[in-house]
């Protein structure tokens, strides 16, 4: 006769945030799946529900409230973690009947709460995870976290104060897991931290076996062994600075995506040093050009941030001008908004909000218009395009290369009956619109 295990507790989970957030969610399935938990798809059907918060604008926090009043409601059982677990009193005090909170990657003790709060029966029947992990991302892609924290202190951010100074994961061990990635179904890496050009600072002299040779904790170095595992790598959040010129030709040779996402923020010099950003020095242009030179196909995403603190009409009309020349390929804009705890806080001569409004509109219009030429110009070309999601008629839709999912463009494909999301292919770019394209299989 069978053995009759009892049923394992069932866990919910919200995961609110970045992807950044995303992966620390992912984390914890994994490790409470190992541990035997199942998972549950609805409020109803968990013992426990787990809310991952982003604690870092205003409207994140009020968005992390809402999302815990809801867990409470809906469930009653609830634990918090993620950066707005850093203000518990807060969360107690509007609901005191949280059963647990803890701050950003504390992966023990939100699982230490699991266990305590919805606990194993004895002799439990242990589920066994795929080695890579659980994701809740499609199968094709994964975030791949290299660092925790950062060593800037931008005004007008707390991250470090949430997370700390910057510590690199090491890289043999990064590339295992892209490795186990790759092997249960990725096609494409995209390589996330806080500071992704910071990546091995603090661990620069403590190298690591791999693959019968060694492997130095340093960007390049790290994106030249994950480029050689044969998936798209792509790089987020990368700060301009002088050793970035090095992963360029990585790109030109086609080991690296030809794709950075710098988060210039900024332009005009005095707003950039009233931010206190890192890296940011006059010569971005001429190095913009360079890399272009090396690789044409070189796709640049940012943000910037307009009416932060003292942003005059010169300094607005600065960055339009340089965002002329910078013809950067894809670009996100935001409205500053207080961060509870920033340094920029305190700094003086507020940007009133219809001028806010006014900016964020002329730098969308300015953006958009630079985005529709460059796309109008992929016209006629063949480009190789990842499918995220195909459709019973023959319809399908991608990214190219030059696309970060979620955030960036995509290509709408015709034709391309039997193919399946993760599937790479050539396609001939038909048409464009201001952030997509449009195109058929060669
Ligand atoms: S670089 Fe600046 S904005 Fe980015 S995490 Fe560090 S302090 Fe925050």
């Amino acid at each position: 006769m069978a053995t009759q295990f009892p049923e394992p507790p069932r866990v919910g989970m919200v995961s609110l945030g970045c992807p950044k957030a995303l992966v620390d969610s992912e984390r914890i399935l994994t490790k409470l799946r190992s541990d035997g938990y199942g998972l549950s798809q609805d409020y109803a059907g968990a013992d426990v529900v787990l809310v991952n918060t982003c604690g870092f604008l205003d409207s994140a926090k009020e968005e992390s409230l809402e999302a815990i009043g809801e867990a409470m409601a809906a469930n009653g059982r609830v634990i918090v973690t993620g950066c707005l677990g850093q203000e518990a009193e807060m969360i107690r005090a509007r609901f005191p009947n949280v059963l647990a909170i803890s701050g950003a990657h504390q992966y023990e003790a939100v699982v230490g709460a699991v266990h305590d709060h919805a606990p194993m029966p004895p002799n439990a029947f242990l589920n066994l995870v795929p080695e890579s992990g659980l994701k809740l991302t499609p199968r094709h892609y994964s975030y791949l976290k290299i660092s925790e924290g950062c060593n800037h202190r931008c005004s007008f951010c707390i991250i470090p104060s949430i997370r700390g100074d910057l510590a690199s994961r090491r890289p043999d061990a990064i590339l295992r897991e892209a490795e186990k990635l790759i092997e249960a179904g990725t096609r494409e890496l995209l390589v996330i931290s806080q500071d992704t050009s910071a990546y091995g600072v603090d661990i620069r002299k403590e190298p690591r076996a791999w693959k019968g040779g060694e492997v130095v904790p340093h960007m390049t170095d790290l994106a030249r062994e994950l480029g050689r595992l044969g998936a798209w790598v792509r790089l987020h959040y990368v700060y301009p600075y002088p050793h970035v010129d090095q992963v360029i030709p990585l790109m030109a040779e086609g080991l690296v995506l030809p794709y950075l996402d710098i988060p210039f923020q900024h332009a005009a010099p005095d707003v950039l040093r009233r931010m206190r950003r890192p890296a940011n020095e006059a010569k971005v242009l001429e190095r913009l050009k360079t890399w272009r030179a090396i690789c044409p196909d070189i796709a640049i995403r940012s943000s910037f941030v307009v009416g932060f603190p003292g942003e005059t009409d010169a300094d607005f009309e600065y960055l339009l001008d340089w965002l002329d020349e910078a013809q950067l390929d894809r670009v996100g804009a935001f409205r500053f908004e207080p961060v509870e705890g920033a340094a920029a806080n305190a700094l003086p001569d507020a940007v009133p909000e219809e001028v806010k409004e006014e900016r964020y509109a002329r730098i969308m219009e300015r953006t958009a218009a630079i985005s529709a030429a460059k796309l109008q110009a992929k016209i006629g070309r063949e480009l190789d395009v990842i499918l995220d999601a195909v459709d019973d008629e023959g319809g399908a839709t991608g990214r190219s290369q030059a696309d970060a999912p979620e955030i960036d463009g995509e290509v709408h494909l015709r034709d391309t009956f039997g193919r399946m999301p993760g599937d790479i292919i050539r396609v001939r770019i038909e048409d464009a619109d201001e952030h997509d394209l449009f195109g058929v299989p060669v």
